[in-house]
Protein backbone atom coordinates (compact mmCIF):
# COMPACT_ATOMS: atom_id res chain seq x y z
CA UNK A 1 0.00 0.00 0.00
CA UNK A 2 1.20 3.71 -0.80
CA UNK A 3 1.99 5.92 1.71
CA UNK A 4 2.26 9.79 1.20
CA UNK A 5 5.31 10.93 1.61
CA UNK A 6 5.71 12.78 5.19
CA UNK A 7 8.47 13.85 7.09
CA UNK A 8 10.80 11.36 9.34
CA UNK A 9 11.63 11.72 13.39
CA UNK A 10 11.49 9.98 16.23
CA UNK A 11 9.63 9.12 19.54
CA UNK A 12 11.97 7.77 21.70
CA UNK A 13 13.20 5.04 19.68
CA UNK A 14 9.79 4.28 17.31
CA UNK A 15 10.07 5.93 14.11
CA UNK A 16 7.39 8.46 12.55
CA UNK A 17 6.84 8.86 8.99
CA UNK A 18 6.84 7.34 5.59
CA UNK A 19 9.99 5.43 6.20
CA UNK A 20 8.67 3.93 8.81
CA UNK A 21 5.48 1.27 9.88
CA UNK A 22 2.39 2.93 10.68
CA UNK A 23 2.42 2.72 14.58
CA UNK A 24 -0.45 2.02 16.88
CA UNK A 25 -0.91 4.28 19.84
CA UNK A 26 -3.65 4.57 22.90
CA UNK A 27 -4.29 6.75 26.09
CA UNK A 28 -4.13 5.02 29.58
CA UNK A 29 -7.42 5.80 31.46
CA UNK A 30 -6.01 5.61 34.61
CA UNK A 31 -5.18 8.60 37.17
CA UNK A 32 -1.51 9.34 36.23
CA UNK A 33 -0.59 10.53 39.69
CA UNK A 34 -1.42 6.88 40.47
CA UNK A 35 2.23 6.22 39.60
CA UNK A 36 1.66 2.07 39.91
CA UNK A 37 -1.68 1.66 37.92
CA UNK A 38 -0.22 3.83 34.96
CA UNK A 39 3.14 1.74 34.75
CA UNK A 40 0.22 -1.59 35.24
CA UNK A 41 -1.83 -0.41 32.44
CA UNK A 42 1.12 0.90 29.99
CA UNK A 43 2.66 -3.15 30.53
CA UNK A 44 -0.54 -4.55 29.63
CA UNK A 45 -0.42 -1.92 26.58
CA UNK A 46 2.95 -2.95 25.51
CA UNK A 47 2.10 -6.48 26.01
CA UNK A 48 -0.81 -6.46 23.45
CA UNK A 49 1.24 -4.75 20.61
CA UNK A 50 1.51 -0.74 21.97
CA UNK A 51 3.76 0.89 19.80
CA UNK A 52 3.39 4.75 22.08
CA UNK A 53 1.43 5.64 25.09
CA UNK A 54 -0.10 9.16 26.02
CA UNK A 55 -0.78 10.03 29.28
CA UNK A 56 -3.17 13.42 30.53
CA UNK A 57 -1.06 15.46 32.48
CA UNK A 58 -3.67 17.58 34.47
CA UNK A 59 -1.77 18.92 36.96
CA UNK A 60 2.06 19.27 38.66
CA UNK A 61 1.78 16.30 40.34
CA UNK A 62 0.96 14.08 37.15
CA UNK A 63 3.95 15.93 35.20
CA UNK A 64 6.01 14.81 38.24
CA UNK A 65 4.91 11.41 38.31
CA UNK A 66 5.94 11.05 34.81
CA UNK A 67 9.41 10.53 35.69
CA UNK A 68 9.09 7.12 37.37
CA UNK A 69 6.28 5.89 35.01
CA UNK A 70 8.88 7.03 32.34
CA UNK A 71 11.50 4.58 34.05
CA UNK A 72 9.74 1.23 34.37
CA UNK A 73 7.75 0.85 30.66
CA UNK A 74 9.43 0.58 27.35
CA UNK A 75 7.49 2.30 25.28
CA UNK A 76 7.55 6.09 24.37
CA UNK A 77 5.52 8.57 26.62
CA UNK A 78 3.71 11.34 24.93
CA UNK A 79 2.66 13.92 27.35
CA UNK A 80 -1.19 15.42 26.86
CA UNK A 81 -1.44 18.74 28.21
CA UNK A 82 -3.75 21.51 27.49
CA UNK A 83 -3.05 25.34 28.09
CA UNK A 84 -0.41 25.12 31.04
CA UNK A 85 3.11 25.86 29.63
CA UNK A 86 4.27 24.83 32.79
CA UNK A 87 3.08 21.15 32.94
CA UNK A 88 4.46 21.05 29.42
CA UNK A 89 8.18 22.14 30.83
CA UNK A 90 7.75 19.49 34.04
CA UNK A 91 6.97 17.11 31.49
CA UNK A 92 9.89 17.41 29.32
CA UNK A 93 12.18 17.42 32.63
CA UNK A 94 10.78 14.30 33.58
CA UNK A 95 11.58 12.80 30.18
CA UNK A 96 8.94 12.18 27.98
CA UNK A 97 9.29 11.45 24.43
CA UNK A 98 6.68 13.70 23.08
CA UNK A 99 4.44 16.60 23.67
CA UNK A 100 0.40 16.63 22.62
CA UNK A 101 -0.44 19.87 23.10
CA UNK A 102 -1.94 23.66 20.94
CA UNK A 103 0.46 26.38 20.92
CA UNK A 104 -2.50 28.51 19.91
CA UNK A 105 -4.12 27.41 22.68
CA UNK A 106 -0.88 28.68 25.55
CA UNK A 107 -2.05 32.61 24.96
CA UNK A 108 1.29 33.86 25.37
CA UNK A 109 3.75 33.84 22.98
CA UNK A 110 6.78 33.87 25.03
CA UNK A 111 5.60 30.92 26.88
CA UNK A 112 5.30 28.70 23.47
CA UNK A 113 8.93 29.78 22.95
CA UNK A 114 9.84 28.44 26.39
CA UNK A 115 8.31 24.83 25.14
CA UNK A 116 9.56 24.82 21.69
CA UNK A 117 12.96 25.59 23.05
CA UNK A 118 13.04 22.89 25.76
CA UNK A 119 11.70 20.31 22.83
CA UNK A 120 14.50 21.40 20.45
CA UNK A 121 17.05 20.77 23.38
CA UNK A 122 15.49 17.50 23.92
CA UNK A 123 14.79 17.23 20.28
CA UNK A 124 11.08 15.49 20.89
CA UNK A 125 7.99 15.96 18.52
CA UNK A 126 4.68 18.08 19.27
CA UNK A 127 1.71 16.89 17.95
CA UNK A 128 -1.23 19.63 17.43
CA UNK A 129 -4.19 17.78 18.00
CA UNK A 130 -7.24 19.43 16.67
CA UNK A 131 -10.92 18.10 17.13
CA UNK A 132 -14.27 19.39 15.71
CA UNK A 133 -15.44 20.11 19.13
CA UNK A 134 -12.69 22.04 20.06
CA UNK A 135 -12.37 24.65 17.39
CA UNK A 136 -11.63 28.97 17.90
CA UNK A 137 -14.96 31.00 17.42
CA UNK A 138 -12.92 33.11 15.28
CA UNK A 139 -12.78 30.30 12.67
CA UNK A 140 -16.34 28.63 13.30
CA UNK A 141 -17.61 32.40 12.49
CA UNK A 142 -15.45 32.60 9.44
CA UNK A 143 -16.56 29.15 7.67
CA UNK A 144 -19.95 29.28 9.26
CA UNK A 145 -19.62 26.32 11.62
CA UNK A 146 -17.49 23.18 12.19
CA UNK A 147 -16.42 22.05 8.70
CA UNK A 148 -13.19 21.19 6.88
CA UNK A 149 -11.83 24.91 6.26
CA UNK A 150 -12.46 25.46 10.30
CA UNK A 151 -10.83 22.31 10.91
CA UNK A 152 -7.82 22.88 8.65
CA UNK A 153 -7.44 26.43 9.31
CA UNK A 154 -7.45 25.96 12.75
CA UNK A 155 -4.71 23.20 12.65
CA UNK A 156 -2.54 25.26 10.80
CA UNK A 157 -2.72 28.00 13.06
CA UNK A 158 -0.85 25.96 15.20
CA UNK A 159 1.24 25.11 12.77
CA UNK A 160 2.52 28.22 11.92
CA UNK A 161 3.00 29.34 15.51
CA UNK A 162 5.82 25.91 16.10
CA UNK A 163 7.24 27.06 12.22
CA UNK A 164 7.43 30.65 13.41
CA UNK A 165 10.01 29.32 15.92
CA UNK A 166 12.15 27.25 13.44
CA UNK A 167 10.09 23.83 15.14
CA UNK A 168 9.41 21.33 12.29
CA UNK A 169 9.20 18.31 14.25
CA UNK A 170 4.97 18.25 13.79
CA UNK A 171 2.87 15.95 14.28
CA UNK A 172 -0.92 16.55 13.05
CA UNK A 173 -4.20 15.38 13.93
CA UNK A 174 -7.66 16.75 12.82
CA UNK A 175 -10.33 14.79 14.08
CA UNK A 176 -14.12 14.44 14.14
CA UNK A 177 -16.76 11.80 15.19
CA UNK A 178 -17.84 12.62 11.53
CA UNK A 179 -16.18 10.22 9.19
CA UNK A 180 -16.69 12.22 5.98
CA UNK A 181 -15.57 15.16 7.21
CA UNK A 182 -12.72 13.37 9.21
CA UNK A 183 -11.40 11.91 5.70
CA UNK A 184 -11.82 15.40 4.07
CA UNK A 185 -9.73 17.27 6.58
CA UNK A 186 -7.46 15.22 6.45
CA UNK A 187 -6.96 14.99 2.92
CA UNK A 188 -7.29 18.26 2.52
CA UNK A 189 -3.97 18.42 5.28
CA UNK A 190 -1.86 16.37 2.98
CA UNK A 191 -2.27 18.15 0.44
CA UNK A 192 -0.45 21.70 1.99
CA UNK A 193 1.71 20.12 4.58
CA UNK A 194 4.56 16.86 4.88
CA UNK A 195 3.89 16.62 8.53
CA UNK A 196 3.15 12.93 9.89
CA UNK A 197 -0.49 12.62 10.46
CA UNK A 198 -1.80 11.29 13.58
CA UNK A 199 -5.43 9.32 12.55
CA UNK A 200 -8.05 8.66 14.17
CA UNK A 201 -11.90 9.76 14.26
CA UNK A 202 -12.91 11.27 17.91
CA UNK A 203 -15.24 10.31 20.46
CA UNK A 204 -16.57 6.91 18.41
CA UNK A 205 -18.41 5.02 20.89
CA UNK A 206 -18.30 2.07 23.01
CA UNK A 207 -16.62 -0.74 21.84
CA UNK A 208 -18.62 -2.48 19.08
CA UNK A 209 -19.53 0.59 17.50
CA UNK A 210 -16.46 2.36 18.14
CA UNK A 211 -14.96 -0.76 16.30
CA UNK A 212 -16.76 -0.51 13.17
CA UNK A 213 -16.98 3.63 13.09
CA UNK A 214 -13.01 3.67 13.46
CA UNK A 215 -12.16 0.91 11.11
CA UNK A 216 -13.90 2.60 8.32
CA UNK A 217 -12.58 6.12 9.27
CA UNK A 218 -8.80 5.22 9.62
CA UNK A 219 -9.22 2.36 7.01
CA UNK A 220 -10.56 4.67 4.51
CA UNK A 221 -7.68 7.08 5.35
CA UNK A 222 -4.76 4.40 5.55
CA UNK A 223 -6.08 3.31 1.87
CA UNK A 224 -5.75 6.52 0.39
CA UNK A 225 -2.17 6.42 1.28
CA UNK A 226 -2.64 8.93 4.66
CA UNK A 227 -1.55 8.22 8.08
CA UNK A 228 1.82 7.24 10.15
CA UNK A 229 0.13 6.63 13.18
CA UNK A 230 -3.17 5.55 14.39
CA UNK A 231 -5.61 6.25 17.46
CA UNK A 232 -8.70 3.99 17.75
CA UNK A 233 -10.61 6.21 20.61
CA UNK A 234 -12.85 3.64 22.57
CA UNK A 235 -14.83 4.02 25.46
CA UNK A 236 -13.70 1.04 27.08
CA UNK A 237 -10.37 -0.56 27.78
CA UNK A 238 -7.40 0.79 26.04
CA UNK A 239 -6.13 -2.67 25.57
CA UNK A 240 -9.26 -3.11 23.06
CA UNK A 241 -7.95 -0.14 21.46
CA UNK A 242 -4.58 -1.21 20.73
CA UNK A 243 -6.15 -4.70 19.46
CA UNK A 244 -8.13 -3.09 17.05
CA UNK A 245 -6.00 -0.49 15.69
CA UNK A 246 -3.19 -3.50 15.36
CA UNK A 247 -6.33 -5.59 13.50
CA UNK A 248 -6.77 -2.71 11.12
CA UNK A 249 -3.15 -2.62 10.18
CA UNK A 250 -3.44 -6.53 9.28
CA UNK A 251 -6.23 -6.31 7.34
CA UNK A 252 -5.07 -3.56 5.37
CA UNK A 253 -1.87 -5.57 4.92
CA UNK A 254 0.43 -2.96 6.77
CA UNK A 255 1.64 -4.59 9.62
CA UNK A 256 2.38 -9.00 9.04
CA UNK A 257 3.48 -10.37 12.51
CA UNK A 258 0.75 -13.60 12.23
CA UNK A 259 -0.60 -15.92 10.41
CA UNK A 260 -3.40 -14.52 8.44
CA UNK A 261 -6.22 -16.60 9.24
CA UNK A 262 -9.76 -16.58 6.86
CA UNK A 263 -12.81 -18.57 7.72
CA UNK A 264 -16.16 -18.88 5.61
CA UNK A 265 -19.06 -17.89 7.22
CA UNK A 266 -20.71 -21.07 7.46
CA UNK A 267 -24.06 -22.61 5.72
CA UNK A 268 -26.19 -25.46 5.44
CA UNK A 269 -23.41 -27.10 4.01
CA UNK A 270 -21.76 -26.95 7.76
CA UNK A 271 -21.58 -30.21 9.77
CA UNK A 272 -18.98 -29.16 11.97
CA UNK A 273 -18.48 -26.63 14.99
CA UNK A 274 -16.46 -24.30 12.55
CA UNK A 275 -16.44 -21.10 14.85
CA UNK A 276 -15.08 -23.22 18.07
CA UNK A 277 -12.60 -24.63 15.39
CA UNK A 278 -11.45 -21.22 14.69
CA UNK A 279 -11.15 -20.12 17.66
CA UNK A 280 -8.92 -22.66 18.94
CA UNK A 281 -6.31 -22.86 15.53
CA UNK A 282 -6.23 -18.92 16.30
CA UNK A 283 -5.08 -19.41 19.54
CA UNK A 284 -3.03 -22.45 18.69
CA UNK A 285 -1.22 -20.24 16.08
CA UNK A 286 -1.50 -16.87 17.86
CA UNK A 287 2.13 -16.35 18.90
CA UNK A 288 3.24 -17.95 14.98
CA UNK A 289 4.23 -15.24 13.22
CA UNK A 290 4.85 -16.61 9.36
CA UNK A 291 3.97 -14.65 6.06
CA UNK A 292 1.20 -17.18 5.33
CA UNK A 293 -2.59 -17.74 4.70
CA UNK A 294 -4.68 -20.58 6.26
CA UNK A 295 -8.00 -21.42 5.53
CA UNK A 296 -10.73 -22.61 8.15
CA UNK A 297 -13.92 -23.91 5.29
CA UNK A 298 -17.05 -25.36 6.66
CA UNK A 299 -17.73 -28.05 4.25
CA UNK A 300 -15.69 -30.50 1.77
CA UNK A 301 -17.89 -29.18 -1.38
CA UNK A 302 -16.78 -26.06 -1.81
CA UNK A 303 -14.21 -25.33 0.77
CA UNK A 304 -10.94 -26.24 -0.79
CA UNK A 305 -11.99 -24.45 -3.90
CA UNK A 306 -13.40 -21.31 -2.49
CA UNK A 307 -9.83 -20.94 -0.23
CA UNK A 308 -7.06 -22.02 -3.12
CA UNK A 309 -5.21 -19.15 -2.90
CA UNK A 310 -4.41 -20.04 1.42
CA UNK A 311 -1.59 -21.91 1.41
CA UNK A 312 -2.82 -24.45 4.20
CA UNK A 313 -6.70 -25.27 5.04
CA UNK A 314 -8.93 -27.27 6.18
CA UNK A 315 -12.29 -28.20 4.99
CA UNK A 316 -15.35 -29.67 7.30
CA UNK A 317 -16.94 -32.72 6.46
CA UNK A 318 -19.19 -35.12 8.35
CA UNK A 319 -17.27 -36.49 11.60
CA UNK A 320 -14.33 -35.93 9.40
CA UNK A 321 -11.60 -33.19 7.87
CA UNK A 322 -9.72 -32.52 5.03
CA UNK A 323 -6.35 -30.53 5.46
CA UNK A 324 -5.70 -29.11 1.70
CA UNK A 325 -2.72 -26.93 0.31
CA UNK A 326 -3.38 -24.25 -2.42
CA UNK A 327 -6.73 -25.80 -3.04
CA UNK A 328 -5.06 -30.17 -3.08
CA UNK A 329 -6.10 -32.21 -1.08
CA UNK A 330 -3.48 -33.58 1.10
CA UNK A 331 -4.63 -35.63 3.88
CA UNK A 332 -8.51 -36.78 5.03
CA UNK A 333 -8.16 -36.76 8.95
CA UNK A 334 -11.09 -37.48 11.74
CA UNK A 335 -12.90 -34.39 12.66
CA UNK A 336 -10.90 -34.67 16.35
CA UNK A 337 -7.61 -34.80 14.64
CA UNK A 338 -8.45 -31.65 12.65
CA UNK A 339 -6.98 -28.57 14.21
CA UNK A 340 -3.36 -30.73 15.61
CA UNK A 341 -2.92 -32.11 12.41
CA UNK A 342 -3.42 -28.55 10.55
CA UNK A 343 -1.39 -27.24 13.38
CA UNK A 344 1.37 -29.74 12.53
CA UNK A 345 1.35 -29.43 8.75
CA UNK A 346 1.97 -24.79 9.58
CA UNK A 347 4.47 -25.76 11.67
CA UNK A 348 6.29 -27.54 8.37
CA UNK A 349 5.84 -24.17 6.16
FE1 LIG B 1 -21.02 -23.13 3.04
FE2 LIG B 1 -19.01 -24.72 2.37
FE3 LIG B 1 -19.00 -22.16 1.51
FE4 LIG B 1 -18.59 -22.70 4.09
S1 LIG B 1 -17.28 -23.32 2.38
S2 LIG B 1 -19.99 -21.18 3.26
S3 LIG B 1 -19.88 -24.47 4.41
S4 LIG B 1 -20.45 -23.77 0.95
Amino acid sequence: MNRNKTKNFYYGDVGIGDQFPVTVQSMTNTDTRDIKKTIEQIKSLEAVGCDIIRLAVPDMEAALALKEIKAEVNIPIIADIHFDYRLALESIESGVDGLRINPGNIGNIERVRQIVEKCKEKDIPIRIGVNSGSIKKEFLEKYGGVNVNSMVESAMEHVRILEDMDFKKIVLSVKSTDIDMTLKSYEKLSEIIDYPLHIGITESGSIWKGTIKSSIGIGALLARGIGDTIRVSLTGDPIEEVKVGKQILRALGLLNDKIEVISCPTCGRTRIDLEGIVRKVEEKIDSMSKPIKVAIMGCEVNGPGEAKEADIGIAGGNGIGLIFKKGKIIKKVKEEELIDELVKEINKL
